[in-house]
């Protein structure tokens, strides 16, 4: 399989080179040229698998030609193997055509280490066959810095740096990442904001020296390797509800689009899927998007889902690319005119095509925390803030005939300050992370400034 950026002026790529690439030159995200087809008996023929086993048959043709299939079954098996629930993804009904499937079972409780376990594995396996050692850099508001340091921690050719603003993450996501005892792993806390973090992680890639020296890379949701381990679990669901007999909806807490970009992938595959719902909380661009037709920016507020607290989705790319119909510079211009204007109209038979597959809810939060409510009342669920967001929104999205299944994206004890408010009830962690308040922690504190932080960078690598 080759890649082609959404922009349509950097290199055509193989698997391998976008893995390690992450953004394209010419600014675009990574897309394969095409998409690998299932039949319905290729569908069938799923049936019974373990999940593992499952995920191979689904990503392997985007992988085919850079990795051999033995190999590549045994990065698979192994990033899934320690999942704390032996279906990795199980389903639960929630209504007679409703359901949920419980993407927090990884060793952070969130659904990017679905993607993040395996893309890891497939960094450390890439980079030894070329004899390269990479520096990941990130910034992380919660969530991702966690699943990247559980992903990249004792992997022999990758050192990951990441920041966080001191003080301003939950106790669990610290402990998250300052509780790995890993050489390879270091965190910092940036006396700053996340935005200084992010500023500096940036500041550092376009500091070509720094860069190169180093190797920097990073593991962000643009990566297109994320998005193909995501597809697996799409797949996973609908053929346990009956794909490709039946066909379904998914409904999505979405903020950079990454995870319900997959479900697309998935449908472009061939998978019976009647549509997408994104559910979006106060910060709800693409809910404006896809009900008014216009893209506009607005400042980002903090609500009960941080981590669909975005401004821009940046995987929402990857869909355009599909409405511009590989017109890359048309792509390029209407995405300048959105960065410099704030606003951008794609055009009503591009807006119209999208929502032929998309629709959207918006939920505030105080809606998000009645929906916690109801759903512990009515269902026995205890769903975490962002979850809820998909299973409301699924529940409220119109009734059509056809079952709907929502994304559950993090463990309600990873929020469990807003679910205890809402429910009444205090989340346990699993009983794996239960001791997580008593492991020893281990991160260094820096000043907000990039020459200290790149000079803690290049001690701690010497
Ligand atoms: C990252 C994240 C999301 C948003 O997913 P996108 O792929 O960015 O749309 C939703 N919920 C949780 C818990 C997350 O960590």
């Amino acid at each position: 399989m080759q890649y082609v950026s959404t922009r349509g002026k950097a290199p055509v790529l193989s698997f391998d080179d976008v893995l390690l690439t992450g953004l394209a030159r010419d600014g675009g995200l990574y897309l394969p040229e095409s998409w690998p087809q299932f039949s319905a008996d290729d569908i069938r023929d799923l049936r019974g698998l373990s999940y593992a086993q499952m995920a191979v048959k689904v990503m392997y043709p985007f992988v085919e030609g850079c990795i051999p299939l033995d190999d590549f079954t045994g990065l698979v098996e192994d990033a899934y193997k320690e999942f704390g629930h032996p279906a990795v993804a199980p389903l639960k009904q929630l209504d007679s055509d409703q359901w949920v499937m419980e993407l927090f079972h990884g060793p952070t409780l969130a659904f990017k280490d679905y993607a993040l376990q395996l893309l890891g594995r497939l960094f450390d396996y890439t980079l030894k066959k070329r004899g390269e050692h990479v520096t990941i850099v990130g910034a992380t508001s919660g969530d991702t810095g966690s699943a990247a340091i559980e992903a990249c921690r004792d992997r022999e050719c990758i050192d990951i740096f990441i920041m966080h603003p001191k003080g301003r993450v939950s106790d669990v996501q610290r402990r998250q990442m300052t509780t790995v005892q890993s050489e390879n792993v270091h965190n910092i806390a940036v006396e700053g904001t996340f935005d200084d973090c992010q500023d500096a992680v940036k500041a550092m890639f376009n500091d070509m020296d720094f860069r190169d020296k180093y190797n920097l890379s990073a593991v962000n949701s643009i990566n297109w390797a994320r998005i193909m381990a995501q597809i697996a679990y799409y797949f996973w669901a609908a053929v346990q509800l009956g794909a490709p007999e039946r066909s379904m909806r998914f409904s999505v807490p979405t903020g950079n689009f990454g995870n319900v970009f997959a479900g697309y992938c998935a449908k472009k595959m061939g998978l019976p899927i009647d549509g997408f719902i994104i559910g979006s909380n106060r910060n709800d661009i693409l809910t404006r998007y896809f009900q008014t037709g216009v893209m506009k920016m607005e400042t980002v507020e903090p609500s009960l889902s941080p981590s669909m607290d975005i401004q821009i989705s940046s995987n929402f790319e990857r869909l355009l690319a599909q409405v511009y119909d590989k017109d890359g510079s048309a792509l390029t211009q209407a995405l300048a005119e959105f960065r410099d204007t704030g606003e951008v109209d794609f055009g009503e038979t591009r807006w119209k095509a999208m929502c032929a597959d998309f629709s959207a809810q918006r939920f505030d939060d105080a809606q998000t925390k009645d929906a916690i409510q109801s759903f512990y009342k009515n269902t026995g669920e205890l769903l975490d803030p962002h979850s809820v967001i998909g299973c409301a929104a699924a529940r409220d999205g119109g009734k059509v005939d056809a079952v709907t299944v929502s994304l559950a994206t993090a463990h309600p004890a990873k929020f469990p300050a807003a679910v205890k408010e809402a429910s009444g009830i205090h989340p346990d962690l699993p009983e794996r992370l239960s001791d997580l308040f008593d492991r020893p922690e281990r991160f260094d504190v820096l000043a907000n400034d990039l020459g200290q932080i790149q000079s803690y960078i290049e001690k701690t690598l010497a």
